[in-house]
């Protein structure tokens, strides 16, 4: 059993609560909250039980240089990565008398200080953990830092907990450690749905980089009892049919990859399904999207989505199924008018789910995106807040920042 926050006495007690606030910012602005108010429960559980908390979070890949709060970084290309506009949004959205703080380091002597001055209830939200290069070198000696200013560590990052980092590895050593609710509902809920063993299942995975994918591919293929694959993943899978796909994007290195993945499948009473038919972008143009049967895919023709009858078929076989795994939109999804299938399947499982007949699992920031476009989040029985840390962990069913984290 992982230990949890509620194992832990807090009364007091200077707690690193290691958060995921990397949220979308433009032009200084959060454009959406979702990470920090999915941490709220844990902060407000902290707070009443007497607890300081000191948060920790990276924000975007600015490789260990430091923004200066105040300052726009147009030389960089990107936005200032500062936690600052962060600090702001959760005062706004915190209830009760306690003040946020907010220091320009996460470590060093102004963060001492501001703990040093902090009252039981309080918070104080560090500086972006990635201004500093021993964050994502995973540093001993920058977790040691970060360890002298808390007597407690609790992560509830989930999204992050696949990644080696200081904060998330090496510190938990250091201190006594426990995991918070969100990161506890995300593995109380990928574990009841993929434990109950609850067959015919399905999954459907899509998306761009077969690279990221194949140990999930690998690892579904031998478990699940059908397996569709769509989006740029489906086109090696079809080359290695035989299948026209025409100037579609492929990774033609990965063939011998898809053909494992077909033969593991094979081995272990999978079906795989993939694409019958799709809507193409007529020559490449971008300007005419048609859908065609495969066979009818001319030369210069791009995949851009599933077509009718690849939706006719998925929708079909989740109607027989009693669990669904999702990730990976199943075509381009930049423009919600043109994800057609995408949002086909997002509505299908919405509906399964909200009838009782199916309990669904989605993860992936892409494949979220969309179901929130299409405001269906509240149908589906669990929506992970990770990426890569929901397939590492369908994977492994661990994670490297929670190991030694057991009770
Ligand atoms: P997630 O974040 O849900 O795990 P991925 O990051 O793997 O999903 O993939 C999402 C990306 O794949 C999106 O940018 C989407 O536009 C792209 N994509 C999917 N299918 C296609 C396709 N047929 N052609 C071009 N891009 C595609
Ligand atoms: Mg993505």
């Amino acid at each position: 059993m992982i230990k949890s926050i509620r194992d832990l006495d807090l009364d007091n007690k200077a707690v690193l609560l290691r958060a995921d606030l990397n949220v979308p910012i433009k032009n200084g602005v959060i454009t959406d909250n979702t990470r920090i108010s999915k941490v709220l429960p844990t902060i407000n559980y902290l707070r009443s039980r007497g607890a300081k908390v000191i948060i920790l979070s990276h924000l975007g890949r600015p490789d260990g240089q430091p923004d200066q709060i105040s300052l726009e970084c147009p030389l960089l290309g990107r936005e200032n990565l500062s936690l600052a506009p962060i600090a702001r949004e959760l005062k706004g959205i915190l209830l009760g008398p306690h003040c946020v703080e907010f220091v320009e380091d996460c470590i060093g002597q102004k963060a001492s200080e501001a703990v040093a001055s902090m009252r039981s209830g309080d918070i104080l939200l560090l500086e972006n953990l990635r201004f500093h290069k021993g964050e994502t070198q995973n540093d001993e000696a920058f977790a040691r830092e970060l360890a002298k200013l808390g007597e407690i560590y609790v992560n509830d990052a989930f999204a992050c907990s696949h990644r080696a980092h200081a904060s998330l590895v090496k510190l938990p050593r250091l201190l006594p450690a426990a995991v918070g609710f969100l990161l506890l509902e995300e593995i109380k809920q990928i574990d009841s749905i993929l434990d109950a063993e609850q067959k015919p299942m399905m999954a459907i995975v899509g998306g761009a980089k077969i690279s990221t994918k194949i140990d999930l591919l690998n690892k579904l293929a031998g478990s699940v009892d059908y397996l569709f694959i769509g989006g740029i993943l489906a086109n090696c899978f079809l080359k290695c049919r035989g299948a026209n796909i025409g100037a579609s994007l492929c990774y033609s290195d990965k063939l011998d990859v898809a053909l494992n993945i077909l033969q593991i499948a094979e081995d272990n009473s999978c079906q795989i399904i993939l694409p019958m038919d799709a809507i193409v972008s007529v020559n490449g143009m971008g300007t005419r999207y048609a859908p065609r049967s495969l066979a009818d895919i001319s030369a210069r023709d791009l995949i851009c989505d599933i077509g009718p009858d690849s939706i006719a078929k998925i929708n079909q076989i989740m109607e027989n199924c009693t669990t669904v795994l999702w990730n990976g939109p199943l075509g381009v999804c930049d423009d919600l008018s043109l994800s057609v299938g995408t949002a086909a399947v997002a509505h299908k499982i919405a509906l399964l789910t909200s009838k009782g007949k199916i309990k669904s699992l989605v993860g992936g920031g892409d494949s979220m995106e969309i179901i929130n476009k299409l405001k269906v989040q509240e149908e589906y029985t669990h929506l992970s807040t990770g990426g890569g840390a929901f397939l590492k962990y369908i994977e492994n069913r661990s994670l490297v920042a929670l190991e030694g984290l057991e009770s």
